[in-house]
């Protein structure tokens, strides 16, 4: 039984908008717009399922492929009533790939394929103007030979001298001489090149021409986009074949590029540009500059009517912006493609809204479309892109916003020249809990080490700062007070700018722009806020931070990380001389001075939150993080030494000594956390007592007790046993202040959940637990044996380039692995306490498309950075409409 080749090509008219996966975006939107009544120049697909065959078939072009082609060119002939290759009446034709979803790494565009200097004359007699039919064939010459041929050669440069020697100033000036020696010598340089005749037969052309757009889909270009744009490589491409039509017949004819709303802004306004007497590279090359599209109102008003009109008709059909091809022959305008508009987080907003508001769209759908990172766009300052930036050095795009300021290498420098009313940039390898005063001092952070959820990035998105992390390249020389990059020194006074959206640092002042939450954006967020079920929580440590989670539209704090209070400049000696004391009298002495210090920060904390839960963490991080760094220290004991005994070589020493006691090779899998409490339970007792009596003020100060909702929070608990005791010591505590000041204390006790062991013994836990918060940033490097603080700028890099791994589970989380411990702890909680409220605080709570699996596992809430909480917001609505459907 003979097989019958699957169909290979299509003529518009058998597709549709459907169609996309076999006909390529392009293609399958040519056709739509024939299907609604546009005027489209008729032609056919070479399906992207060809595109694999020609891959499959060793990179050629089967026999039934070229056949099947000859017979769309045959019904297209007939249509046109002219014939390719004619000398009398050719048909001319365009080749253009067509991706699935638009791919700029690919091979675009050959116009005017059916040229030779026969056809060239055929044209010229067909339509009376033979400068017209040269002009063509030039281009397609061009064209052919730079896109097809692969001949790099300055082409435009030959125009160029051409029309210096002549005295002319444009394209358009050139005459029929002038053409035809172009012509020549374009094709004298082609032939030299390939060391072949130029090809004449318009058969050759066209299959040469559908080959080189297959070719196109397997350059390291397109590859390194479609990896970047995570396309997968096997869709392959489709290739549109067209009749061409003419913006360059003269003066009633143009072509341009539209979107039918201002993708920047978003406004309900045409906007693009046209060229008149021009095919479509002239307005993309930009060789003459093209007008703007209000003034063809002027120049063709009838044309302009019609392009409104159709402009209209075509939103309305695919229910948003359209970014719009078109050409004008002769007075009578083409559709030559359509397409979804790219956009800013602004457009996109104003433009959701309005289609809302126009009855084309639902709210669901409304804030379906909005790409939820793309809202810190509009929350942050942003570097003005209009301005010419001198790049210097890249790195981690750790906490949007742009910032500018005097670079400076440490964080008493910062504080100091802050203080002075100076703008500064905290630039370090990488910041530790001592660089705190520094961080709040400084306009934004840059660190030449650490990832996504480094210190520096972790506290910079807290805090709303831009911060760039892990940049590599930069060399932060601290004893010269300078940084090398790239053989540039910057000294410490000179002015740098980051840019914490795009990881950029650059060189000096760059202009910016500021955004707030209004209008459209607040729009879109109140209506994602009644769709959502999903409660979004913020992480926030200060008084400041908290009001503005609340203005962000935050529902609580998931995780207050106490040790920040910890590290002001006042407070960290005496935090000093708590870890220091030899005896449980002196630690608890100093206890009692940070005692009424962190009650403070609690009230100013429940205050800016009342009527929202507050979840307070105790203290986590190991104890030597507040001491001074081990080797700087060995370096003054050794200095000190030098110049004899002394009282304080003696201090030092002693400090030195104690420093190195704590000193632990893994710190992040050692002393911290609930074991801290465990082993100096008098640390957690302060802290509680601070959170009661905080709250015992308030209410004794007239505050409804029920607005007071403090949640305390154990870290890092991987059995039972511990949080058991600590457990104990906190209901111990509630009981003594319970007793001395007669206020009824019962707030809930929960745990951190970030150690895989805690997942598979969840429902252990959650016997002592009055809810769970799980800590996605531990359990990922625990689960992983990825350093959170290492991984991100030493191996995570080549593991994603070479797709070791398909993303980054530091700021996505890692279903598979990570995700299914979240599973697992949440079914095993409810197994024993139906009602457990569960959450997460970890970065992932921000990240979308976490967000959209934390709702799946049935999380109660997702608490994140402040300035991630609208974004929260949304992607928690878009979880909820996509679960419901
Ligand atoms: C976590 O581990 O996910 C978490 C929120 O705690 P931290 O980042 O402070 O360790
Ligand atoms: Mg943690």
């Amino acid at each position: 039984m003979a097989i019958i080749p699957e169909k290979q090509v299509y003529s518009f008219e058998e597709g549709r908008a459907e169609m996309k996966a076999l006909l390529g975006g392009k293609g399958a939107n040519l056709a739509e717009m024939i299907r609604i009544g546009l005027v489209v120049p008729p032609g056919f697909v070479v399906t992207t399922e060809a595109c694999i065959r020609y891959y499959e078939e060793g990179q050629t072009m089967s026999s039934s492929l070229k056949e099947e082609v000859e017979e769309h060119l045959k019904a297209l002939e007939k249509k046109m009533g002219k014939r390719f290759g004619d000398a009398e009446k050719p048909l001319l034709l365009s080749v253009r790939s067509g991706a699935v979803v638009s791919m700029p790494g690919m091979m675009d565009t050959i116009l005017n394929l059916g040229l030779n200097r026969e056809t060239t004359e055929g044209l010229a007699r067909q339509v009376g103007d033979r400068r017209f039919a040269l002009d063509c064939y030039r281009r397609f010459i061009q064209m052919y030979s730079d896109v097809v041929l692969k001949v790099e050669h300055d082409f435009d440069g030959i125009m160029q001298e051409e029309k210096d020697r002549r005295g002319f100033q444009t394209d358009i000036e050139l005459d029929e001489e002038a053409l035809e020696v172009i012509i020549d010598r374009f094709i004298a340089v082609t032939e030299k090149e390939t060391a072949q005749p130029f090809p004449n037969d318009p058969r050759e052309q066209l299959f040469r021409s559908i080959q080189a757009v297959f070719d196109s889909w397997n350059t390291p270009r397109a590859n390194v986009y479609r990896r970047a744009n995570n396309i997968p490589d096997d869709l392959g491409t489709a290739v549109n074949v067209q009749t061409m039509v003419f913006g360059n017949r003269g003066e009633s004819s143009g072509t341009g590029v539209i979107f039918t709303r201002n993708p920047s802004t978003g406004e309900n306004k045409l906007y693009g540009e046209y060229l008149i007497n021009a095919q479509g590279e002239d307005v993309v090359a930009g060789i003459r500059t093209p007008k703007h599209i209000d003034e063809l109102k002027d120049e063709m008003p009838r044309i302009y009517d019609e392009l409104i009109r159709l402009c209209k008709k075509l939103e309305k059909h695919y229910r948003d912006m359209q970014d719009i091809e078109f050409t004008i022959e002769e007075g009578k305008l083409y559709f030559l493609q359509t397409r979804t508009g790219k956009r800013t987080a602004a457009s996109a907003v104003k433009v959701a809204v309005d289609l809302v508001e126009e009855g084309i769209i639902s709210r669901e759908e409304a804030i379906s479309r909005i790409e939820p990172d793309q809202l810190e766009q509009l929350m942050h300052r942003q570097i003005d892109e209009r301005a010419a930036l001198d790049v210097i050095a890249g790195g981690l795009p750790a906490s949007p916003g742009a910032a500018a300021g005097q670079v400076v290498f440490d964080a008493d420098t910062a504080e100091e020249w802050s203080e002075k009313g100076r703008k500064v940039i905290l630039v370090r390898t990488e910041t530790t809990p001592d660089d705190i005063h520094g961080m709040i001092a400084a306009e934004g952070i840059l660190t030449s080490r650490g990832g996504m959820t480094s210190h520096a990035a972790v506290v910079a998105r807290g805090m709303g700062k831009p911060c760039v992390c892990g940049s590599e390249e930069i060399r932060v020389d601290n004893e010269n007070q300078c940084l090398q990059v790239d053989g540039r020194t910057v000294t410490r006074g000179e002015v740098i700018s980051i840019d914490g959206a795009t990881g950029r640092v650059m060189w000096g002042e760059v202009p910016m722009v500021e955004h707030r939450i209004s209008g459209d954006f607040q729009t879109i967020l109140d209506w994602a806020d009644q769709v959502r079920t999903m409660k979004v929580r913020a992480n926030a440590d200060t008084p400041g931070d908290a009001a503005r989670a609340i203005e962000l539209g935050a529902e609580g704090i998931g995780l207050c990380r106490t040790e920040h209070m910890f590290f002001s400049p006042e407070r960290l000696p005496v935090v000093q001389e708590m870890i220091l004391a030899e005896s449980m009298e002196k630690r608890e002495a100093a206890l009692q001075r940070i005692l009424p210090l962190q009650r403070d920060d609690f009230k100013g904390i429940f205050e800016a939150m009342l009527g929202y839960p507050v979840t307070v963490r105790l203290l986590d991080p190991p104890l030597h993080e507040f001491l001074p760094d081990r080797d700087e220290l060995l370096l003054q004991v050794n200095d000190l030494r030098k110049k004899g005994e002394s009282a304080a070589l003696k201090e030092k020493e002693a400090l030195w000594q104690k420093v190195n006691a704590l000193h632990e090779f893994n710190p992040m899998l050692g002393h911290r956390g609930c074991r801290l409490g465990l082993v100096f339970p008098e640390i957690y007792r302060m802290q509680v007592r601070a959170i009661l009596e905080a709250a015992v003020e308030l209410i004794k100060e007239g505050v409804e007790e029920a607005r007071i909702m403090p949640e305390i929070m154990i870290p890092l608990v991987g059995n039972e046993g511990e949080i058991k005791a600590i457990r104990e010591l906190v209901e111990g505590v509630m009981a003594e202040v319970e007793k001395e000041t007669s206020v009824k204390l019962s707030y809930p006790v929960g745990t951190m959940i970030e150690l895989p062991r805690a997942c598979m013994i969840a429902e252990r836990i959650a016997k002592h637990a009055d809810f769970f918060s799980f800590g996605t940033n531990d359990l990922t490097q625990t689960t992983f044996g990825f350093s959170r603080d290492d991984a991100e700028g030493k191996f995570l890099p080549h593991y994603l380039e070479n797709k070791i791994l398909a993303r980054n589970p530091f700021m996505e989380i890692d279903r598979d692995g990570v995700g299914e411990l979240v599973r697992i702890a949440v079914e095993k909680g409810r197994l024993i306490k139906p009602g457990l409220e569960q959450g997460v605080c970890g970065e992932h709570g921000g990240n979308p498309a976490s967000v959209k699996f934390f709702r799946e596992v049935g999380l109660d809430y997702v608490s994140c950075s402040p300035f991630r909480v609208p974004v929260a917001r949304l992607a928690a609505a878009q979880a909820a409409i996509n679960q419901s459907r």
